[in-house]
């Protein structure tokens, strides 16, 4: 049975370190099953749309992903040790982090992302992203890395109520920030 590990917050050290690459044996062993398992339950209990290994305290390149949304390009994926085969573009979008609770704020990052890595069984995975998935793998893959988003955010800040209506009506992916939201939620 999958449970919900405690997320770390801001602050823990664990969070700062550079992870650990995964030797692909690690993936036989029933408690790496358990920990994906156990990261996609802590991830839709936050609820978030993202979620790296070193935020429930397990520094290893790691992370779950999973948008939520009708697409299955979207996700649910475990991604294992992540590269990034190409970035372009830049642009600003809001985000947030489960790891730094009730905040958000606004991050520059690539617009398109092509990132490969292995999926739970070792299996090579090519994930393409642009919009809110590609910010969202590049939040997971700073996480693998011991950076927060705040080290590049600006106007991070609690949501105003404006901004709280405006997240849950629309739900919409432009506004929707990173990891600590669900869309459409
Ligand atoms: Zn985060």
């Amino acid at each position: 049975m999958p449970y919900i590990r405690e997320i770390i917050q801001e602050g823990h050290p664990t969070l700062r370190k550079v992870a650990k690459k995964v030797h692909l044996e690690e993936l036989k062993d029933p408690l790496m099953q358990q920990l994906f398992d156990d990261m996609f339950e802590t991830m839709y209990d936050a609820p978030g749309i993202g979620l790296a290994a070193p935020q429930i305290g397990i520094s290893k390149r790691i992370f779950t992903i999973d948008l939520q949304d009708d697409n299955d390009e979207h996700g649910p994926f475990v991604v294992v040790n992540p590269k990034f085969e190409l970035t372009e573009g830049a642009e600003w979008r809001k985000d947030g982090c489960l790891s730094y609770e009730g905040y958000i704020g606004e991050t520059e990052r690539y617009t398109r992302v092509v990132v490969t890595g292995f999926d739970r069984y070792g299996e090579k995975i090519r994930l393409e992203g642009t919009g809110l998935f590609a910010h969202c793998l590049q939040h997971e893959i700073d996480h693998l890395n011991g950076v927060l988003y705040i080290d590049k955010a600006r106007n991070v800040h609690l949501p105003t109520e404006d901004e709280d209506e405006e997240d849950s009506d629309e739900g919409g992916a432009a506004v929707e920030p990173v990891e600590a939201a669900v869309a459409g939620d």
